[in-house]
């Protein structure tokens, strides 16, 4: 029933982003991108595509792989280091990305948002439009936070809630966080065996917000207090959204076969009846 549920909700969705976490597009031993991962990644997004369905990628990695490539910044990284990280490792998180989408006959347009510029008239109309175009022409949309501009007070390091802010502008119909748990767990599975799943949620209560934990991987930045953050803007959009473990081959394949994930229900919205910006 389960794998049936997801398997409508990723194959109905005409437009989706999905998330991709630092924790998983980095190999937290070597510093170096999880390519055999990434490639299988890409295949998935490719048969969506082939299905005629409209993708967008959200994707952490590029503080990660900077600093695993350059030693001088020092330990730990405030966030000046992180943003000089940053700028290193985006360079090479594009090439992979790029890479991959080019042997199967893809172009990759990179875009390098901030909160402030969701916010903002003007700049969110002019990402939109970009976003538009990109997708017109048949390259596939990867967007990062732009890192070296951003602010702790607006949000540095938070791409779960960007995700769900690009869902937003977009009229998506699905979100997709890939994360490297489950799903919202009653407790902190890594600290309690008996945390149970949770399957679907409607309204993000007091209780569930009681239940968000901190992720425990090195390169994860949100944990499961921003990924709420990002439900209740994508659930308010009309928006619905799955969080999955995404550590697997083939991570949006499995969501389809039936991998357990969380799913929140969007308040109801109809696609057709959203403004278009
Ligand atoms: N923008 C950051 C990066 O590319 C990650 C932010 C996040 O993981 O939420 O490393």
């Amino acid at each position: 029933m389960a794998a049936t549920t997801r398997s409508v909700q990723l194959v109905s969705a005409q437009r989706l982003v999905v998330k991709i976490g630092s924790a998983l597009l980095v190999d937290e031993v070597t510093g170096d991108i999880r390519s055999a991962w990434l490639e299988t990644l890409i295949a998935d997004i490719v048969r969506l595509f082939s299905r005629g369905q409209q993708v967008i990628i959200v994707t952490s990695g590029a503080v990660a792989l900077g600093s695993g490539q350059f030693d001088g910044l020092g330990r730990p990284l405030r966030i000046k280091e992180k943003q000089t990280a940053a700028a290193i490792g985006q360079v090479r998180l594009m090439l992979a990305y790029e890479q991959s989408l080019k042997r199967h006959g893809f172009a990759l347009g990179q875009m390098l948002l901030t909160g402030e510029d969701m916010g903002n008239q003007h700049r969110r109309h002019n990402a939109w439009s970009t976003l538009q175009q990109l997708l017109k022409i048949g390259a596939v949309p990867v967007i990062n936070e732009n890192d070296t501009t951003a602010t702790a007070e607006i949000c540095f390091g938070d791409n779960d809630r960007l995700a769900a802010q690009v869902a937003q502008m977009v009229n998506a119909d699905l979100l997709v966080l890939l994360s490297n748990v489950d799903g919202l767990f009653t407790e902190d599975p890594h600290h309690n065996p008996l945390a149970r799943l949770l399957t679907e949620v409607r309204c993000i209560t007091p209780e569930i917000e009681a239940m968000a934990g901190h992720s425990h991987a090195r390169h994860s930045s949100g944990g499961m207090v921003t990924k709420l953050m990002a439900a209740r803007i994508a659930m308010n959009a009309g928006c619905g959204m799955l969080i999955a473990r995404g550590t697997e081959r083939y991570p949006l394949a499995a969501i389809e076969n039936g991998a357990p994930s969380t799913w929140f229900v969007p308040f109801g919205k109809d696609r057709a009846t959203r403004e278009e910006h």
